[in-house]
């Protein structure tokens, strides 16, 4: 028999807020009882959605394998954001769920059920979507209480450099001894702190002008002492952000989210002092040095380039999807009229971007009247209408059947096509019911869309615009004329631009 079963996800951030695992519980629980469903296992992950992916969430996978195995019918979830933050996370989620015939329902109050037909996949998107952006406003607050926390001078987050331990931000030396491997007639304990004064003085004696960084380092390795003071474990990243780090010359600067932090107040700055690890002149000294080494032999830069778009880009003159080269989107196709016609996924992507977000703000610009909308309106409502059709041509075979065995006067077979009957039209009712909350809530649900989106920072907003629009694309034709065309499903108008800046 295939088993229901109620996942629910705390993090760890909102232990006492209304989602606790128990509000979930409950409400799943209070769901399956209304429904008669037997409950046959409660999963629960207990993580933070913002630093780890799906996959890092045991229970999660493992439901997701059982769902593979096809042992599953139905999963009772509180909302849509337990499952997954990130949208296209969700997504594939679903889309799992879908091939293996999984019922997914959710136990808050006002989570929207999922949409039917093909449509849902794009309204789930911006369901997911919008799940994800409450995510980043938690996070955003969080953001500010680490940048508060950075300027009173306390350690705002992660572990604290080498050498200090923080207990709840408080930053204090690491006088502990490291153990070493070494014989016990030679051994010397260093504490972290003392490692990092070694650190300091063996980089400047053994630095020279004309090595490179992983030069100086291969002989800080080949060092005699180089067990016993740890420099065995370092790699270049380590010994650059080791030298580089201030607060072992008593100064703390922390980056949070892109931005340096000082602090802030004689007070919290003389408190800074006095973790100082090295002397200020010493540190000076390694960090001249240091800059030196990295200007005339700087360390190389991978660039890392994630095309956007990868997938929906086609070739404009034989139309067959692009291939992504390291740098370009390439069309590999040996009968095309133009040999390995190519443009830059750097260029192609920022020039669709830019006019994706146009596009989807100027739909929004006259809202309610706009073709995007309109058409959208039209195809979620006629998909559900086609769902109701097939339920109520299913309740009407159960009718006749019923008055057929009616007249046959046989009692099995009249209990049987009675009970069907009752499934049928409890089926029927739940679709009436959804039919009418998708009917009446979808002009709400598309302004709260809209609402949303326009309290959202650029970055935010380009993001959202490319999840929803691209979501839409089908694909994206690409011309040596440097044009392109956006050609989205459901019979919307293309979507027309030019590549901006050069090859
Ligand atoms: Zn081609």
């Amino acid at each position: 028999m295939k088993r229901t079963i109620i996942y629910t996800r705390q993090s760890t951030s909102e232990k006492n807020q209304p989602n606790s695992k128990e509000l979930q519980t409950h409400t799943c629980l209070k769901m399956a009882e209304q429904n008669n469903w037997v409950v046959h296992e409660i999963m629960h992950d207990e993580v933070s959605a913002r630093t780890k992916s799906s996959q890092e969430r045991k229970m999660l996978t493992q439901l997701l394998l059982e769902v593979e195995a096809g042992t599953v019918e139905r999963i009772i979830v509180f909302k849509r954001d337990r499952i997954a933050r990130r949208a296209h996370e969700y997504m594939e989620i679903i889309k799992l769920l879908k091939e293996h015939e999984v019922e997914l329902c959710f136990s808050a109050a006002n989570e929207p059920p999922i949409m039917p037909g093909m449509i849902s996949d794009f309204l789930e998107y911006i369901l997911a979507g919008m799940a994800q952006l409450e995510g980043n406003a938690i996070h955003d607050r969080k953001i500010q209480s680490r940048k508060i926390k950075a300027r009173d001078g306390f350690w705002a987050g992660g572990s604290p450099p080498f050498g200090y331990i923080s207990q709840q931000g408080v930053l204090s030396i690491d006088k502990q001894k490291v153990s070493s491997n070494l014989e016990e007639s030679t051994k010397k304990e260093y504490s972290k702190a003392d490692l990092v004064g070694l650190l300091f003085k063996g980089f400047i004696e053994l630095w020279s002008v004309n090595e490179r960084l992983d030069e100086i380092l291969t002989k800080m390795k080949n060092h005699p002492k180089a067990v016993e003071w740890k420099w065995k474990d370092l790699n270049i990243e380590t010994l650059q952000s080791r030298l580089s780090n201030r607060l072992y010359r008593g100064q703390l600067m922390q980056k949070i989210e892109g931005t340096f932090l000082r602090t802030m107040g004689a007070e919290n700055r003389e408190r800074i002092k006095s973790l100082a690890l090295i002397e200020k002149e010493t540190w000076l000294q390694a960090n001249s040095m240091l800059s030196k080494t990295l200007s005339l032999f700087p360390l190389e830069e991978k660039e890392v380039i994630n095309p956007l778009f990868s997938g929906l880009v086609y070739c404009g003159l034989c139309y067959r999807p692009m291939e992504t080269k390291t740098k370009y989107y390439s069309c590999e196709n040996t009968e095309c009229t133009r040999r390995k016609f190519q443009v830059q996924i750097k260029t192609i992507d920022q020039s669709l971007k830019k006019r994706i977000l146009d596009y989807w703000e100027s739909s929004l610009d006259n809202n309610s009247n706009n073709e995007l909308f309109q058409r959208l309106k039209v195809v979620i409502i006629q998909k559900c209408k086609e769902e109701m059709e097939q339920k109520k041509s299913k309740l009407q075979k159960a009718e006749s059947n019923l008055i057929e065995a009616y007249l046959n006067e046989n009692r099995k077979v009249l209990t049987d096509a009675l009970r069907n009957y009752e499934g049928t039209l409890i089926q029927w009712k739940q679709e009436c019911e959804k039919y009418e909350l998708i009917q009446k809530g979808l002009d709400d649900l598309l302004l709260l869309i809209v609402g949303h989106y326009q309290s959202l920072s650029f970055e935010k907003r380009e993001d959202v615009a490319i999840k929803i629009v691209g979501g839409l694309a089908e694909k994206v034709l690409v011309f040596p004329s440097k044009e392109f065309s956006i050609h989205l499903h459901y019979n919307l108008s293309q979507v027309k631009g030019n590549i901006i800046g050069s090859e």
